[in-house]
């Protein structure tokens, strides 16, 4: 399908890091050209980000009942000019290039989709509607709001995000995601001079680093990350001041009030010292409920008519389908291209398999939902 390659190819070649506005701007009035014809397009401010975009499509079909929404989003983790180093190609069976996973190639097969309907005049039950987010790949701290208002008004929710694996097994699960900012204020002093009238910063960041892993309950899949620290001014004074930034993970709404309390009530071991927490959960999980499973029923029956045997797994990643599952709307995410490699130098997608997961995502916006 020289037609799709062409339009992913120009969609990775339109570089659209999160922390650069203009060039996520760029790649959304892409996206919107390239729907134009067939959608209502609107955009809105982002904040500090790109613009976020809702498109409307313009479906066969007279009454429609409900409303799908059709969830990605338009940013990646590639810096401007990362193409000199990792250019679109196409080699392997594979195409490459940053974002073509995660997921520019998504978007394009949400596109040939709706193209497929219109042209083969297939009737569409409901109101579908497209969202790209600008920020997803930062937290989604812009466009949180709008996918949940959105969300709240569709009967269901199909994430164009890759599936999992070489065989792009769906996501029915995604752990919830938070962060917390640990800091310690100790006392300064002169290592040499004065040692004794210090409380050491980092000293007590280490001791309570220990208690902070042991906060992990692996068996149940919560992990506990301190991923960064940092703290002190010199090797000759007693370090005033010490931080942990540290990622947590959660299957279920339910563990994260008792995972944040454990964090508010770390105390000092030398009570010389201050410990200060910020942070929290910023990520829903996105749980497996009977909604979820049923709508995975409906694309793994829809799977077997396209001769796709579709399974489903669950990540600790999130995505911005977290927000909708929490929210009580059936979603389904994982619903992008195969391949492997997202946010990594092999980023790539199998070109045997664009065929299907376009035919699967026209395949589920022809259903009733
Ligand atoms: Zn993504």
């Amino acid at each position: 399908m020289p037609e799709i390659d062409s339009l992913i190819r120009q969609f990775v070649e339109c570089e659209s890091p999160s922390d650069d506005a203009a060039s996520v701007d760029r790649f959304v009035a892409l996206v919107a050209d390239t729907v134009a014809s067939f959608a209502k397009v609107k955009t809105r401010r982002g904040g500090k980000f790109g613009k976020l975009l809702e498109c409307r499509m313009d479906l066969p079909g007279r009454r429609k009942t409900g409303q799908i929404l059709a969830l990605g989003h338009s940013d990646t983790v590639w810096p401007i000019g990362t193409l000199r180093s990792m250019p679109f190609r196409e080699a392997d069976g594979r195409l490459w290039g940053p974002g073509v996973l995660d997921m520019k190639s998504g978007i394009a097969f949400f596109i040939f989709a709706v193209r497929a309907l219109r042209d083969l005049e297939i009737p569409v039950p409901a109101q579908v509607v497209l969202q790209l987010n600008s920020d997803e790949e930062v937290g989604s701290p812009a466009s949180r709001a709008l996918t949940e208002a959105n969300a709240r008004k569709s009967t269901a929710v199909l994430v164009l995000e890759p599936g999992t694996g070489l065989t792009g097994k769906l996501k029915t699960a995604r752990k919830g995601v938070g962060d917390f900012t640990v800091r310690i204020a100790g006392r300064a002093a002169h290592a040499g001079v004065d040692f004794r009238a210090g409380a050491s910063a980092i000293v007590e960041l280490a001791r309570q680093i220990e208690r902070i892993a042991a906060f992990a309950d692996v068996d149940r899949g919560i992990t506990v990350n301190p991923g960064v620290i940092g703290g002190g001014s010199r090797s000759n004074v007693v370090a005033a001041e010490a931080w942990a930034h540290v990622d947590i993970r959660v299957p279920r709404l339910r563990d994260a009030p008792r995972l944040e309390k454990r964090f508010r009530s770390l105390r000092p071991v030398d009570t010389r010292c201050t410990i200060s927490v910020e942070g929290g959960l910023n990520r829903p999980p996105l749980e497996r409920t009977p909604a979820v499973v049923a709508l995975f029923r409906k694309a793994q029956k829809a799977g077997r008519s396209l001769g796709v045997d579709l399974e489903e797994s669950s990540t600790g990643g999130g995505s911005d389908g977290n927000f909708t599952a929490a929210l009580g709307i059936p979603t389904l995410d994982g619903l992008g291209a195969v391949g492997e490699g997202a946010h990594a130098v092999h980023e790539s997608i199998l070109i045997d398999r664009i065929a299907d997961r376009t035919a699967l995502l026209a395949e589920l916006l022809a259903l009733p939902m």
